[in-house]
């Protein structure tokens, strides 16, 4: 010891149970007593720690600076500051020191701040972090209560045409016109909208609002609930959509003058054509025994060249009377377009001796002629003549396409996938390569010459048309030498 004067205060031992360091320190700056806080706190022990000066733990201030507080207390009666200790192995630590002045002596507790630092930095920075991502976002963020908008960022004052400020406390009903393009009164719906929000429930739709000089504008919002400083809100991103809106009805309208440009030069062309392959069948009837050489043969090729022609037209025109506009989609038993494709193909199929098995629990071959078995196949939202070719084609290619070396067998089936059926034609056939799988969709794609198989490869093309206007997928999986599937999916009717 030092003969430091110890001083003798009742509450000394109270405050040597404190969790935050305590220090008793003389008018020289001398530590005469501490607790076991402060020593787990400077790394010291105890015993060590009475024998060290104020300004050899401060790191803050300079001996002469400790002075001049000692002695500015000593007016003063005590004060409370933040400062710094440099712990016996030489770290820093914040700490926040507060100081009575009592019977000359600096009762002085110590509280470890670095941690709460930390936290409040971090805090300060993730909230610096979401007001840029706030500010500049690309979508209008909105926060609304029951009493107005709260907040919203410059993107959407901007979207609206109107200041921040003019924006707080406005309701949705006056950034929107008295009606939506449904016919629904635009307060009525967002009435609905926030109440389902509020109900823990989130949304995204398509809204018509209502800029600042008068002009109509399409927005995307997401709705979800937040809850702000205790009060239920409504979080809003609006996404502006006019330039999207006016792209797809741009695509929309090209679409339509692409597929009226089909239709019209197939339906045209046919024509003409019929002209030049009968002329040509005239041609070829009456020179034929004066032909000489190769000049039959010429003949011929024009002949058959213009009957291949008239198939592709045809088959083109086919291609293209399929259109969005031209299908009515309602609920369609798939079991009944299965049928009718089937007894449309019962020349080949019994031609072929194809089996044909209905994949239900049991699975039943299909005897030309003869009502399927109900129950076999879902009831789907589709266009019903559609269907029906589309499981014409994809039966019609399963036997088309048989491994002459094995009887053809061709499953159909269906399984729920979700809010779809998924079907499946699968067969035993010849197979397709897969780096082929997704040129065989394609329009006039064929893999093989007109010589080994008929076709004008558009039948699959068709096929996807079909599925994609029902909103639906198709794809293709085979193994060549072992046979194809070509899945589907079509949304069910419950
Ligand atoms: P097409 O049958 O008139 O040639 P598609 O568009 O129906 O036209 O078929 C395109 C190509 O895909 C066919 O030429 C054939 O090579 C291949 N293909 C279609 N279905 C099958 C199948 N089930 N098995 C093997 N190959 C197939």
């Amino acid at each position: 010891m030092t003969g430091r004067v110890v001083p003798s205060n009742r509450f000394i031992t109270a405050f040597k149970a404190s969790i935050d360091g305590f220090m008793v320190v003389d008018p020289k700056g001398r530590i005469v007593d501490c607790n076991a806080a402060l020593a787990r706190l400077t790394g010291y022990d105890e015993a060590e720690l009475t024998t060290i000066r104020i300004p050899d733990i401060e790191a803050l201030d300079t001996a002469e600076e400790v002075a001049a507080r000692i002695e500015r207390m000593t007016v003063s009666g005590g004060e409370r500051f933040a400062s710094r200790i440099r712990r016996k192995d030489g770290t820093l630590i914040d700490v926040e020191v507060s100081v009575s002045l009592a019977d000359g002596y600096f009762f002085t507790f110590v509280r470890d701040t670095t941690e709460s630092k930390a936290t409040l930095g971090a805090l300060r920075e993730s909230e610096a972090k979401y007001h840029a991502l706030f500010e500049t976002a690309n979508d209008g963020i909105f926060l609304l209560s029951a009493e107005g908008y709260l907040d919203c960022n410059q993107k959407g004052a901007e979207m609206y045409g109107r200041s921040r400020e003019s924006l707080l406390g406005c309701h949705p009903g006056e950034l929107s016109p008295p009606r939506q393009p449904d016919g629904r009164l635009s307060l009525e719906v967002v009435a609905e909208k926030i109440a389902a929000v509020q109900r823990g429930e989130t949304s995204c739709f398509e809204w018509q609002s209502l800029h600042a000089d008068g002009t109509l504008f399409d927005v995307e919002v997401m709705l979800s609930y937040i809850n702000f400083r205790g009060v239920p809100c409504t979080q809003a991103i609006v996404r502006d959509i006019t330039e999207r809106k006016r792209v797809a009805a741009e695509l929309a309208r090209s679409n339509a003058e692409l597929e009226q440009f089909a239709y019209a030069a197939s339906h045209d062309l046919q024509e003409p054509l019929r002209l030049v392959a009968s002329y040509l069948q005239l041609l070829a009837r009456s020179l034929g025994p004066r032909l000489q050489g190769d000049e039959q043969e010429y003949l011929n090729h024009a002949v058959e060249g213009a009957h291949r022609m008239q198939s592709l037209i045809r088959d083109l025109l086919k291609y293209a009377r399929i259109t969005r506009g031209s299908l009515s989609l309602v609920p369609t038993d798939s079991l009944e377009a299965c049928d009718t494709a089937l007894v449309n193909l019962a020349v080949p199929i019994q031609a072929c001796g194809a089996t044909i098995l209905m994949a239900g629990e049991s699975s039943t071959a299909y005897v030309p002629g003869q009502k399927l078995a109900p129950g076999a196949m879902p009831c789907v939202l589709a266009d019903k003549t559609q269907l029906t070719r589309l499981f014409q084609n994809l039966i019609g290619n399963a036997i088309k396409y048989h491994d002459p070396a094995r009887p053809p067998v061709v499953r159909l089936s269906a399984r729920r996938e979700g809010d779809v059926w998924r079907f499946a034609v699968a067969d035993n056939g010849i197979g397709i390569e897969p780096r082929f799988f997704e040129r065989i969709f394609q329009i006039f794609q064929r893999l093989h010459g007109k010589g080994q198989y008929e076709g004008t490869g558009i039948g699959l093309a068709m096929c996807k048309k079909i599925v994609e206007y029902h909103g639906g997928t198709i794809h293709v999986e085979s193994t060549p030498g072992v046979g194809s599937t070509f899945w589907f999916d079509l949304k069910a009717v419950d």
